[in-house]
């Protein structure tokens, strides 16, 4: 049965991913091993490893004085890892809050030391990216959430300052093209647009490591893993796996380019209907409209349960809004293919037709 799954994350991964996946958990390459029973510092993994970081580099361009890393802890680690090693024990660090996500980045970053919230879109419960914010001299860095998962909003600028920029791009990145060269430190959770949950995503820049003057514990240092490449201790070597072949997979069909395109045209498709239909309306300011996470709501919220056994009986899958929004989302991460937003597209049309 073909299932459009629309799932926040975990979420959906190419197909082709999950058949060469399985393979490998039977057997490794003609290794006669299975890949769950391989030492990660055997040649085969050490080679997939490599290839791994050599993928992320290629797709996004990721400049030399960089290192990727993939580490484990999720993107919420990465919330206190990234002030303990960036914040400077008397300095000062800014935050850009745009919901849950970079909240939940604060809260951590304050048990380190001075931070100062530069803007917030809380008071329309985050529905919006703020605009015109003051940034601040002096800053040891500046933190901001790209893709705003729970409610559908996403920075289309790069916040300007001189600081060391700080992205959390867990939902968004590998969907659109960036400058890596803009960033100190740029990290992502694997299970919205990379691979399977048990990994995180890291890109630091060499040259800003070891200046916090903090003694840090070396799970928690980034030149730790910087130096074992990541295999300091045992890594998530399966997750790590399912990433590259999805790396592999965008790689092969265009890149980040087409992927870019793909996005868009996704996201045209959803946001006009949602624009047009008489029964829908969508949360999020029409600017800062997420291509990642579409967010919407019924005009008429006594007619959830219809909409949503419309849904069911057209195989639509993980629409259900998140519980501090309600509504729903429709995640359309990249693996998600366009054929599948149509079918939404459809049920939404037929719903308005039905219900008139
Ligand atoms: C999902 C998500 C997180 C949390 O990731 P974990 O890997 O579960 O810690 C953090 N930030 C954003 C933007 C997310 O979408």
């Amino acid at each position: 049965m073909k299932v459009h799954n629309y799932s926040a994350g975990p979420c959906i991964l190419p197909n082709e991913v999950f058949q060469q996946a399985s393979k490998a958990v039977l057997e490794y390459e003609n290794t006669g091993l299975s890949i769950l029973e391989m030492s990660h510092r055997s040649k085969e993994m050490v080679a997939m490893a490599d290839n791994a970081v050599a993928l992320v580099k290629e797709v996004l361009g990721v400049p030399e004085g960089y290192s990727v890393l993939f580490l484990q802890g999720g993107a919420s680690m990465q919330f206190y890892m990234s002030a303990l090693n960036f914040l400077s024990s008397n300095g000062k660090a800014g935050y850009i809050d745009t919901g849950v996500w970079s909240s939940k980045a604060i809260i951590e970053a304050k048990r380190l030391g001075d931070i100062e919230v530069l803007a917030s879109s809380k008071d329309k419960n985050y529905n919006y990216i703020p605009k015109g914010y003051n940034v601040p001299a002096g800053l040891d860095f500046l933190h901001y959430t790209t893709n705003n998962t729970i409610y559908g909003t996403e920075f289309f600028h790069t916040p300007k300052t001189d600081a060391v920029l700080i992205a959390d791009m867990s939902s968004d990145i590998f969907s659109r093209p960036i400058n890596v060269a803009d960033y100190g430190l740029i990290y992502a959770g694997a299970q919205k647009n990379l691979g399977p949950a048990g990994v995180t995503l890291v890109i630091v820049k060499d040259e800003l490591l070891g200046k916090s003057g903090r003694d840090i514990p070396s799970m928690l240092d980034y030149s730790v893993h910087v130096k074992g490449e990541s295999m300091f201790n045992t890594p998530p070597v399966y997750s790590i796996y399912v990433s590259m072949l999805t790396l592999e997979w965008l790689k092969k069909n265009g890149g980040i380019p087409w992927m870019d395109n793909l996005n868009q045209q996704k996201a045209d498709l959803l946001y006009s209907e949602i624009d047009r239909n008489t029964k829908f309306l969508g949360t999020a300011e029409k600017e800062d409209r997420s291509r990642m996470n579409v967010t919407f709501v019924l005009q008429d919220d006594s007619k959830s349960d219809v909409f949503s056994k419309m849904l069911a009986d057209a195989n639509i899958s993980g629409l259900k809004g998140h519980r501090s929004v309600g509504g729903f989302r429709a995640s359309m991460y990249n693996a998600l293919p366009l054929e599948s937003v149509q079918v939404l597209v459809d049920v939404m049309k037929e719903f308005e037709r039905t219900n008139g």
